[in-house]
């Protein structure tokens, strides 16, 4: 089978088999073999690897991922791509291909089912419309991984390495920095795919932290007061989380807190590092 990453044949094989893009699976093809491989390269995956694929498409990167991992297990929600993923990823033994979708399948089970389970390296062009709850899927399942690699959107990209004081500042920056190192790897223009979307991508890589750099005594209640602590960025940290019908905690208890941790009962939840909502967390779990 010939190179997808090739516009032309991608073309082809889409017109073979009459294939009808559905925006609601977020389905955006790439056809570009430069990125194609800068992704597989940060990927840095090797014949001892067990790859997961979320949303395989057309088998574009999976026949790359497939030439350089030991197994790889693409993962794809529409039924009507099986068939031609059997096709274009025929010539390999070492794919399978599950139709489902990932935000339902058992990665504790799968990694222990074709891994034996030990970690797997999750690599993917994402349907973006689930970026988040993919992400903070595998990480908060403690499923064994050691990296993710992924498209997403430019945008997400950059909320997962921002820090106190952007913008862009949020749950998802704390949980991903919580869990792994972040590198953008490569910002990837509309015209890689096909269909265009109409945002701008980038690979991130997120390396798996052996040991998370802040102490936590109790995650659940770390990460509720987290995202308590977003939902209402525009009010004062105490007013927000003494509020919040998730978070047990009263407007006085943060208050206390936050001076005990030297910090003004003003403050808001945007301005607090990870290691100081880790202290935040442990005064008040
Ligand atoms: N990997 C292909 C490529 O790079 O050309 C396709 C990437 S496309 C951005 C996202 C893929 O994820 C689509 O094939 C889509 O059908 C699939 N997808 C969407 N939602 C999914 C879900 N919940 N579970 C598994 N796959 C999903």
């Amino acid at each position: 089978m010939a190179t997808l990453g090739i516009p032309s044949n991608t073309i082809a094989v889409l017109q073979k088999y009459n294939f009808t893009f559905q925006k609601k699976f977020g389905q955006n093809f790439l056809i570009d073999t430069r990125v194609l491989e800068k992704i597989i390269d940060a990927a840095e995956v090797t014949k001892e690897d067990c790859v997961v694929e979320i949303g395989p498409g057309i088998g574009t990167m999976t026949q790359y991922l497939a030439e350089r991992a030991g197994r790889v297990v693409a993962v794809e929600i529409d039924r009507a791509l099986i068939p031609i993923l059997e096709d274009t990823l025929s010539a390999y033994d070492n794919v399978e291909i599950l139709n489902e979708d990932i935000l339902k399948v058992d990665l504790n089970r799968l990694a222990e089912e074709k891994n034996g389970g030990r970690p797997v390296k999750v690599v993917a062009n994402l349907p973006y419309y689930i970026t988040t709850p993919i992400v903070m899927g595998l990480f908060e399942s403690h499923v064994p991984l050691s990296s993710i690699t992924i498209m997403v959107q430019k945008e997400v990209a950059e909320r997962m390495q921002a820090g106190p004081g952007s913008k862009d500042y949020g749950a998802l920056s704390l949980a991903v920095q919580y869990y792994s190192d972040q590198k953008i790897v490569a910002n990837v223009p509309p015209n890689c795919f096909i269909p265009r979307p109409n945002v701008g991508s980038a690979v991130i890589r997120l390396t798996r932290h052996e040991k998370p750099p802040v102490q936590v005594k109790d995650e659940k209640f770390f990460f509720s007061l987290i995202r308590a602590s977003f939902n209402q960025r525009r009010k004062m940290l105490a007013n927000g989380l003494g509020n919040a019908p998730e978070v047990p905690v009263t407007r006085e208890e943060v208050k206390g807190a936050l001076a005990a941790m030297g910090l003004p009962e003003t403050i808001r939840g945007e301005a607090l590092t990870l290691s100081q909502f880790a202290q935040l967390a442990n005064l008040l779990a």
